[in-house]
């Protein structure tokens, strides 16, 4: 498989050409066409296999065919993350696959200042990738909110689990509208990270490993 026999929108074929990516790795095979078709995603992936490729790709393929002005406070879709580096790294890639789509991605996590956060979502972004603490500081705060999010993607679940991150994603996840696609990554699934698949994702996820 090439990328260009996936059906991605323009825009982000030329972006992939920009990088010099030409086959999707296993995990972006599987999962492209089932997430561009809006399904929930269960994957079983490590860092280093493509995986974050995996859902960008498809969730700027909906956000280009589907535009609409992002929420304001809010963002159309919402990634967890469980560290500050890995955030960051989502937020950049999704800025270099996006290039070509004139999209806004915004990245907060704890240990700095609020102002310029929430200065940076005030009217809204088509892209939040967030730290838990530091997200859930700001609903609670009601400076940031999570009506109108449409995908919610949750990265590296079991390390979430091992940081204490459990009880606040349960919390964020009830801010969220319960009509949502939900894409769910984890390396192992140990007993409590399967319980919270069966909270988050609906039923029949598409699984990939
Ligand atoms: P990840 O597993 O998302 O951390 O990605 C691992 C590394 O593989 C990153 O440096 C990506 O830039 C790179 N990468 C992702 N997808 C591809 C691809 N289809 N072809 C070549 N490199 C890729």
């Amino acid at each position: 498989t090439q990328f260009t026999d996936l059906g991605l929108a323009k825009p982000l074929l030329k972006a992939l050409a920009d990088e010099g990516y030409t086959q999707p790795t296993p995990i972006q095979a599987q999962a492209i066409p089932g997430v561009m078709a809006g399904r929930d995603l269960l994957g079983i992936a490590q860092t280093g296999t493509g995986k974050t490729a995996a859902f960008a790709l498809p969730i700027l393929h909906r956000l280009a065919e589907d535009r609409r002005p992002a929420p304001r406070r809010s963002a159309r879709v919402l990634v967890l993350s469980p560290t500050r580096e890995l955030a960051t790294q989502i937020g950049e890639s999704f800025k270099a696959y996006g290039r070509h789509l004139g999209i806004s991605v915004a990245v907060v996590f704890g240990g700095v200042k609020y102002g310029g956060q929430m200065r940076a979502l005030a009217g809204g972004v088509d892209v939040l990738v967030a730290t838990p603490g530091r997200l859930l500081d700001h609903l609670q705060e009601k400076s940031m909110t999570l009506e109108g999010v449409e995908t919610f993607v949750l990265d590296e679940a079991d390390q979430m689990l091992d940081m204490g991150f459990i009880v606040p994603i349960r919390r964020i996840v009830k801010f969220l509208p319960k009509r949502r696609q939900n894409l769910f990554f984890s390396a192992t699934m140990p007993a409590e990270i399967e319980a919270l698949t069966g909270e988050i994702l609906n039923p029949n996820p598409l699984k990939v490993s």
